[in-house]
């Protein structure tokens, strides 16, 4: 069967599995995505997220081994991006509501407010006896996993592919790219992923990638966004101002195996700008490779 697109996390979201494609491989690829999405979504009032956010400030709430685990990987990729990305934004995001249709420019003492309610440090995770807990120190704080839960996604569709078989597919959630496995039985022979030209949006890539068995992943300030007054309005959130990040970036692209990495990471350049200090920790040479796309159409990678 040829690729097959569904509408799940607020996007399309497209899968190609080539020879291998059959009708209930696929189905259950979709199944797998959809059960991710009611476990972790905002929008879903009876998700284990909107449970959690609803629950955990009162006392410890006890949450499934996936939860925990996705919290937990956001959590220790907050301390280490210095807060660039940043897993308790639910109150400012809020707010802002970009991309939803109460999207608006919040009064400034409502940000003052929102930022309050922000501090990761404030998620407590707990596991003891193979049971995992989440607490919320402070009652305004609300968790948002947006900037990650897609990369974990894609993760998990690796997982399904290795366990049934499959020898090459393009995973695409929403830009979350994941090309598994190889093009062809020639290891030289390359998949092509093209980068959106951020500045124009119906031109040509602004950089074509070879890759196999890897996965690729791009934030910007062009997909969700509003402009008022001459000013762009975008989704990705400096938690240090409340206000969408401006660091003179259009798109960060992040290329590595993992791309729940790739996603946490994306996000978290894309706030902290090129210069981060994190980035040098993180962006291991060779291993994590960095394309920054700024506002004047440069191309810096690293
Ligand atoms: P990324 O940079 O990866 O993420 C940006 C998103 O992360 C923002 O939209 C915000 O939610 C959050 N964020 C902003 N700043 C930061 C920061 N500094 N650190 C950490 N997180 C930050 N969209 C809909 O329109 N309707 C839906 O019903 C819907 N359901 C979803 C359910 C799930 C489980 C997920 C994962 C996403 C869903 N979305 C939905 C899409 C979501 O709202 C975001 O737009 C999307 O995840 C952003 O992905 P991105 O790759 O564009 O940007
Ligand atoms: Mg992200």
């Amino acid at each position: 069967m040829k690729m097959q697109s569904q509408y799940i996390f607020g996007t399309i979201c497209s899968i190609d599995l080539f020879e291998d494609g059959t009708e209930e491989l696929y189905a259950g690829l979709f199944e797998r995505l959809n059960q991710i999405e009611r476990k972790f979504s905002v929008n879903i009032a009876d998700s284990e997220l909107s449970f959690v956010n609803s629950n955990a400030s009162e006392g410890p709430v006890v949450v499934s081994r996936e939860f925990f685990d996705v919290l937990k990987f956001s959590v220790d990729f907050a301390e280490k991006s210095g807060g660039a990305f940043n897993p308790a934004l639910g109150s400012i995001i809020g707010l802002w509501g970009i991309g939803t249709e109460h999207q608006r420019i919040p009064e400034k003492q409502e940000i003052e407010e929102a930022k309050k309610h922000c501090d990761y440090r404030n998620i407590i995770l707990n596991e003891a006896d193979d049971i995992c807990s989440v607490m919320l120190a402070d009652e305004k704080l609300r968790l948002d996993l947006g900037a990650i839960v897609k990369g974990y996604a894609a993760d998990e569709l690796v997982k399904l592919l290795k366990e049934n078989g499959v020898t090459k597919a393009i995973i695409n959630l929403g830009g979350n790219i994941y090309a598994f496995g190889s093009k062809s039985n020639n290891p030289d022979d390359k998949w092509n992923i093209g980068i959106k030209n951020p500045l124009k949006y119906d031109a040509e890539p602004i950089v074509v990638l070879e890759v196999n068995s890897t996965s690729v992943v791009t934030s910007g300030n062009y997909e969700r966004f509003f402009i008022e007054n001459g000013v762009r309005y975008h989704h990705i959130i400096d938690s240090k101002t409340g206000f969408p990040a401006e660091t003179g970036l259009a798109s960060v692209t992040v290329i590595n195996e993992s791309s729940t990495l790739c996603d946490a990471m994306a996000t978290a350049c894309f706030v902290a700008g090129t210069d981060a200090e994190f980035i040098k920790n993180e962006a291991v040479p060779g291993k994590i490779q960095l394309i920054f796309i700024t506002q004047d159409g440069k191309i810096v990678k690293k």
